[in-house]
């Protein structure tokens, strides 16, 4: 961290500066210049301490952050790229994960219809949504523990892992033992009480992106469930919010690149919430694939058209077969299998 001092600030003024470093077990190195000091504070650790600690000192004209503010999700704390593992599934690996399956659970035969599908085309995650964060708490809010029932009935049928969205840390119990992956959805990506159980409990965890988060401060989330035990983290992206309008949010395509930069965690794209729209869908999940990430979250459904929740940008089985067939081409083009 570079504290640069405002021109002619006092000695005693450098010295709180110095002072402060100390407190915060840092070293500091010291530029005196012909009328400006500048003081570079030392230590692993700088990355963690608030700029605001400095800059409040009288006589201080800036902070500039070196470290990145997040540790153990950062490629320089951890090098090598991390893979999760869900059951005999990797994701971060050669292979592209497709994880597949409606916007929420509405009841047996539409989840088990789904999986089969989605399945035999390739997706090796079922995705289904129990508990639903909704806008409007008057929209359909999910079936709760009776839909988490049903997908674990669909899990030992067909013997594929799940991911359902975890909206409350009380819940933790009913999901527990019944699903592989846990999700944190975008509007909760700081609720840090969520983070910290959905760390606790070990489980995989695919933490969304934040619709109004900058990828360091989502990666600050991430540090957040690894923090508190839990290595198993994917990321994703859904999207942003910007001034656009054509499409629900805006797919930040770029922040898989940056990612796979900084982080040696996995990151998947969920091109679904970000179009908002079914026929954009496949195009953002190409590009995705192109781009570098290592699967892919999407909704399908059975009937959009009457779905419970997200039926415009859910795919039809048709839909989602000839995505299929287009994403193995591309995962091909770039190194990568589906
Ligand atoms: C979802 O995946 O069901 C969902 C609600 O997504 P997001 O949190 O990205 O809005
Ligand atoms: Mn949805």
């Amino acid at each position: 961290m570079i504290v640069e001092m405002k021109s002619g600030a006092s000695q005693e003024e450098v010295d709180s500066v110095v002072e402060r470093a100390h407190k915060l077990s840092c070293d500091v190195q010291l530029n005196i210049g012909t009328n400006k000091v500048v003081v570079a504070i030392l230590g692993a650790h700088t990355g963690q301490i608030s700029t605001d600690l400095f800059e409040v000192l009288p006589g201080v004209a800036s902070v500039t952050r070196i470290m990145r503010p997040y540790k153990l999700a950062s490629r320089e704390f951890h090098e090598e790229p991390t893979t999760v593992k869900v059951g005999d599934l990797e994701v971060g690996g050669k292979g592209i994960v497709v994880m597949a399956g409606p916007c929420a659970i509405e009841s047996y035969n539409q989840l088990r219809s789904t999986a089969e599908h989605v399945s035999s085309h390739g997706a090796r995650v079922l995705r289904g949504g129990a508990f639903k964060p909704r806008t409007s708490p008057f929209s359909f809010q999910g079936l709760g523990s009776d839909g988490v029932e049903v997908m674990y009935r669909v899990r030992k049928e067909l013997g594929i892992p799940v991911v359902s969205e975890i909206t409350d840390p009380h819940y933790l119990d009913a999901m527990i033992d019944r699903v592989d992956i846990l999700q944190v959805g975008a509007r909760n990506m700081q609720n840090y009480a969520l983070l910290r159980a959905v760390g606790e409990s070990q489980r995989p965890c695919i933490l969304k992106r934040g619709l109004a988060a900058t990828v360091t401060e989502w990666l600050q989330a991430a540090d957040y469930v690894l923090s508190a035990g839990n290595p198993n983290v994917i990321l994703c992206e859904r999207g942003i919010r910007t001034y656009e309008t054509t499409t629900r949010f805006t797919l930040d395509i770029s922040s898989v690149a940056v990612v796979k930069r900084d982080s040696h965690l996995p990151i998947i794209v969920d091109p679904s919430h970000a179009a908002g729209h079914f026929a954009l869908v496949p195009k953002l999940a190409k590009a995705a694939v192109a781009a570098g990430a290592d699967g892919i979250l999407i909704e399908v459904h059975p009937d959009p058209v009457n779905a419970l929740s997200d039926g415009l940008q859910s795919l039809t089985f048709s839909d989602f077969a000839t995505l299929m067939d287009d994403l193995r081409a591309i995962a091909q083009a770039v190194g990568r299998t589906i």
